[in-house]
């Protein structure tokens, strides 16, 4: 049986604003973009190694609108859903933001996510979200808003807001990389939830692959997430490595808790951390990966119930 293959494909990381919080980029904006001609190329070869979905992310994939129009053409002659994820700076009017969503759906995208926040609120008007969505359910294109918060009051008018107009929006933990890294949070006491992470792989414009797109290269101490480059290896290869590599499987299966836990961390210490930051702990540490790395088929996988 063939596994089930998705990824956050980073046609470039170009963006036109730039949020307080972007995980995708540290001090200076992004600019790396693939080459069109090989984009289409990895799209095709994805589809022979069994991609099912292609989200295309990273910066604003709407800034090179012509290029994924092609690109999500192609996926819809592969077989592939595609997903692009934007900060709809360009919804502006409601007649244009329905200009747009229907050539999306001329060009065969099965789905759009709206990011939203304050931080990109500050940049983008809100309306166009509304602008946005309203069109993808007046035309019956999926969508969904990514509501990101850190889950403080100064959030609770950008959530009414999204009731108040009835939109579908699914609240989303700010990851604390990138520009993030510098914010003051919170400590967080949660129950002692398995921390299970389903490590959806990362392509970047330059054609590094990374087993998670969240923190894809924030793990700079160890490398554990990189998983090779294009250039180097082919698709296929870099997918099983993401699949059949044991610590991965036990982040996907086990939990990131449990394996805090038989590393020696304290159950009261482990109750504070968010996921990726848990991960971070656990494997951007050479020594901590070091020995998850040599328990991994001993200690660590017999660590349950
Ligand atoms: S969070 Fe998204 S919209 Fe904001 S700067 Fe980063 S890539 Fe651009
Ligand atoms: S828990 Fe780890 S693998 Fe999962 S998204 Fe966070 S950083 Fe990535």
């Amino acid at each position: 049986m063939n596994p089930v293959r998705q990824i956050a494909f980073g046609y470039s990381t170009q963006c036109n604003i730039r949020c307080g919080h972007c995980v995708a980029s540290e001090a200076s904006p992004g600019t790396a973009k693939m080459d069109f001609d090989r984009a289409k190329d990895i799209i095709q070869e994805m589809a022979r190694c069994h991609v099912t979905g292609i989200s295309f992310t990273a910066g604003e994939p709407f800034l090179f609108f012509d290029d994924i129009c092609k690109l999500i053409q192609l996926c819809r002659e592969n077989g592939i859903y595609s997903r692009i994820v934007t900060n709809g700076y360009w919804a502006k009017t409601q007649e244009h933001t329905d200009r747009v969503v229907l050539e999306l759906m001329s060009n065969g995208l099965s789905q759009l996510r709206l990011s939203y926040s304050r931080w990109h609120q500050q940049h983008i008007n809100r309306e166009n979200i509304v602008h946005a969505a309203l069109s993808c359910k007046k035309h019956d294109l999926d969508y969904f808003i990514s509501f990101v918060t850190d889950f403080s009051e100064k959030d609770d008018s950008f959530e009414q807001f999204l009731r108040g107009h009835h939109l579908k929006f699914f609240p989303e933990p700010v990851i604390y990389f990138g520009r993030a890294s510098e914010f003051d949070r919170q400590r967080v006491f949660t129950d002692y939830r398995p921390n299970v992470c389903s490590m959806n792989p990362y392509l970047s414009p330059e054609l590094d692959m990374f087993a998670c797109c969240d923190a894809a290269n924030h793990f700079l101490k160890t490398d554990f997430l990189y998983l090779g480059n294009l250039r180097n290896d082919n698709i296929d290869a870099l997918f099983w490595k993401s699949e059949t590599h044991v610590l991965y499987h036990l982040i996907r299966t086990m939990g990131l808790t449990n394996m805090a836990s038989c590393l020696g961390f304290k159950a009261r210490e482990i109750v504070q951390y968010r996921k990726c930051e848990l991960c971070e702990k656990l494997f951007n540490s050479k020594e901590n990966l070091c020995i998850l790395t040599k328990s991994a088929t001993s200690d660590l996988i017999n660590w349950r119930r």
